[in-house]
């Protein structure tokens, strides 16, 4: 049976990266570190800094502006880039939707008009579209973080080939054409691997993929273990460094295939059962998460977010995170009360 609460040791001048990665290898640590796998970049944010998106996404510099408010402004303890998932299926000429508002998130939307057959590996994938805008973005966030982790964030690649080849159409041709989804899901671990390397060798700490449609709210726990999880975890044999593999949704059922891709850690929504995802993947893979973003950090009172914060924590994750992306608008202020209810702890220990 698992502890309920957790042993913290009194050392508690640990640096925001020395905690993170102690929490990953699970040595003591005076506190879990609270800190964030997905985008923090909240309309909020973006108003104050004068920095929106497509700024963002033109000027590396501006980039890790906007990515450093986490730890500056909100106090998680590390940043990462970039803030949407639409990077890698540009790359292969799929158009992104910039939204109506400038503090838009961009999305694909999914048009399903360009046929996966025939699709070839972008050459020269390091230099195209925005990777250049991301990569020269963690550049400055390293030299600018030395004690803070700084995370490159890519997409999973079923997601990748659904955002190339339509989400229905991959799931039909799961069961008509097999073969080609394979082929295609091959590709897109290639490009993302070639991808998330070069975000460790630029400086990154560690690498998040962000693998939302392999949800098992989506494509149910047996699609999960047949169509997404050989290809995660093929693509986090061939990353050369830590890997948070972050999916969306209740991930409860999945779990113990999420361990088996062999991520450093797993980064769970809030609908997922933390205390059930702590007991499956002691000794094998750190669990973050799971605090609701959905409607406890936008909306919530104090009080909502202290709850939320002590129920993961109760559940024993060995990192305090927002269960996915936080929204838009969310209030700096909700954000605020997460870290420092998370800070507080070391003093109650
Ligand atoms: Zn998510």
């Amino acid at each position: 049976m698992r502890k309920t609460s957790k042993s913290y040791s009194v050392r508690s001048e640990l640096k925001p990266k020395e905690r993170f990665f102690r929490s990953v290898e699970f040595l003591k640590v005076d506190r879990p570190p609270v800190l964030s796998a997905n985008s923090t970049v909240t309309a909020e944010i973006m108003d104050d800094l004068g920095i929106y998106m497509k700024d963002a996404y033109s000027d590396p510099m501006k980039m890790a502006d906007l990515a450093s408010t986490a730890y500056t402004v909100l106090g998680f303890e590390a940043v990462g880039v970039p803030f949407c998932q639409t990077v890698e299926a540009e790359v292969f000429g799929i158009e992104v939707d910039w939204g109506k508002k400038k503090t838009t998130i961009p999305t694909i939307s999914y048009r399903g008009d360009v046929a996966p057959e025939g699709i070839d590996v972008p050459e020269r994938f390091l230099e195209k579209g925005r990777v250049p805008v991301v990569l020269r973005a963690i550049e400055i966030l390293a030299e600018r973080f030395d004690d803070v982790p700084v995370f490159g964030r890519v997409i999973g690649p079923f997601s990748l080939a659904a955002h190339i080849a339509n989400m229905e159409k991959i799931l039909r041709m799961s069961i008509k054409k097999p073969k080609l989804v394979v082929e295609l899901t091959e590709m897109c671990i290639d490009v993302i691997a070639e991808y998330a390397n070069a975000m460790l060798e630029h400086g990154a700490d560690a690498v998040v993929i962000e693998n939302m449609f392999a949800s098992a709210d989506v494509i149910g726990a047996k699609g999960y273990a047949s169509s997404a999880k050989p290809f995660d975890k093929e693509l986090i044999e061939k990353i050369n460094g830590p890997t948070i593999l972050h999916i969306c949704g209740d991930c409860t059922s999945i779990i113990e295939d999420m361990v088996e891709t062999g991520a450093s850690c797993l980064s769970i929504d809030s609908k997922t059962d933390a205390r059930h995802a702590v007991e499956v993947s002691r000794g094998k893979a750190a669990i973050m998460g799971n605090v609701d973003t959905v409607y406890t950090l936008p909306f919530g009172s104090e009080k909502d977010v202290k709850n939320e914060v002590m129920r993961a924590v109760e559940a024993g994750v060995d990192i305090v995170a927002p269960g996915c992306a936080i929204s838009p608008l969310t209030p700096t202020r909700n954000v605020r009360v997460m870290v420092e209810t998370v800070r507080l702890l070391s003093a109650d220990r």
